[in-house]
């Protein structure tokens, strides 16, 4: 364990002790600038006023209130928390993995505690909610236990096991021994509508906020074809139709342009990775209202570990990584000047989940379009913009501050000074925050 892993650890273990014991206090935020996430010009000197976990007010000046604390940020740009729609909780970073061996020695127990650790960090960073697309029951329990104030982190929407057919990215027995077996394996697997339908109201009964699908192939699986559409049109659709009767919305992982055209007019509400999108597939998305979310920080973990450590990887895949990796920043210019909604997702667990703006804004996008994708865009893929990805009075109090603005310095989105999450500070002058 690196002294960096270990702090981290510690970190986690004295936030179980206090989170629960940290309720919210009324307080009064002093914001030198403030983004709201709704208008589009920065206001200047302005106050948040805090209620429980919920913003009460935003007025002009900085305002005091007797018996209630205030919190100097007169010279620091306030911003709502982050988000980040693409997360797999406890996964580890692939530099220091051996992903085969990794999954065949961990338990969802043993995922449950690094979910925790990494989602300790995530939150330091500046993301106060999150979508895992693609975990076990820890995640639930996970969700269930940041909820109850026992572990600290983002808020979680999951999706439990993705679904897609057998030999595609959801079989976890792709490329394994074929008589090996685990009671699991099959939570994702589906090869006709019925049982499409039948998994979304399993995931459902299991504590599933959202669904995910597979429908193509993938790129770190072991066996299948990214190029290749796997599920068929009818299971899509039936995905989709069940999960939305339910409540639940549907992210889709898809690569080749005519799987993605099938899925958005199937009714999908994001397309993940979307790498061999055309014009014409961001179009149809554009039409239909479907998000993107880019990923472009997976690919640059992956592209890497491909290159200078493929025996890390799962067999098979490092070719895919090396052939594939570059497609989706090359894209990204091309998504943009669609018009297509584009959502903030890392696709990662452990490490730094502000890797995503730096590589946004690289190759294309500007700050303030990847702090919108990362804020309100994200709230309404979430379907959750009436509580959160804005300062407005009502949502949740989860603001994050920096020493000075993004627009300017975009570098700032990584230097988060200052966390609160549903009025609860953990992160202040640039480190946690003990209760
Ligand atoms: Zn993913």
């Amino acid at each position: 364990m690196t002294s960096t892993n270990r702090t981290a650890a510690l970190c986690g273990l004295l936030w179980l002790t206090v989170a629960a014991l940290a309720p919210a206090h009324d307080a009064v935020i002093h914001a030198g600038t403030l983004i709201d996430g709704l208008a589009s010009v920065p206001r200047q000197h302005v106050s948040i006023l805090i209620h429980d976990d919920r913003i009460a007010s935003v007025e002009p000046g900085f305002v005091t209130r007797v018996g209630v604390d205030t919190i100097d940020l007169s010279n620091a740009t306030v911003m709502p928390g982050f988000i980040d729609c693409h997360v797999h909780v406890s996964s580890k970073l692939p530099s220091r993995t051996n992903a085969i061996e990794d999954w065949l020695t961990h338990s969802d127990l043993d995922r449950a505690f690094d979910g925790a650790v990494f989602a300790s960090a995530m939150l330091q960073q500046g993301f106060t909610s999150a979508r895992d697309v693609g975990g076990g029951d820890d995640t639930v329990a996970l969700r269930n236990a940041i909820n109850a104030g026992k572990v600290p982190g983002p808020r979680l929407w999951v999706s439990l096991e993705p679904l897609g057919p057998t030999n595609g990215n959801a079989d976890p027995r792709a490329g394994l021994d074929r008589l090996l077996e685990h009671r699991d394996w099959d939570n994702g697997v589906v090869n006709t509508p019925d049982e499409a339908r039948l998994r979304v109201r399993e995931h459902k009964r299991r504590g599933a906020d959202l669904i995910k699908m597979l429908p193509s192939g993938g790129i770190a699986s072991s066996g299948d074809d990214p190029r290749q559409q796997l599920m068929t049109n009818e299971e899509m659709r039936v995905t989709v139709e069940t999960a939305h009767a339910l409540g639940m919305k549907v992210a889709a992982h898809i690569y080749p342009a005519d799987a993605i055209e099938n899925a958005v007019r199937a009714g999908v509400d994001s397309v993940e990775h979307g790498s061999f999108a055309t014009a014409q597939t961001f179009a149809l998305m554009k039409e239909h209202g479907t998000y993107l979310v880019p990923t472009l920080t997976v690919y640059d973990l992956y592209y890497d570990v491909a290159t200078h450590h493929p025996e890390l990887l799962k067999p098979g895949t490092p070719e895919k990584e090396i052939a594939n990796d570059l497609l989706p920043k090359r894209n990204l210019a091309l998504a943009i000047r669609s018009g297509v909604k584009i959502a903030y997702g890392s696709d990662t667990g452990e490490g730094d989940h502000s890797m995503e703006f730096r590589l946004l804004i690289a190759n294309g996008m500007t700050p303030d379009d990847a702090f919108i994708a990362a804020t309100r865009n994200a709230a309404d893929l979430l379907g959750a913009s009436d509580r959160i990805g804005a300062i407005e009075p009502g949502r949740y109090a989860d603001i994050v501050a920096t020493a000075s603005g993004p627009r300017q310095d975009p570098a700032q989105f990584g230097q988060v000074e200052f966390v609160m999450k549903g009025g609860v500070v953990y992160r202040q002058h640039g480190a946690p925050v003990a209760h």
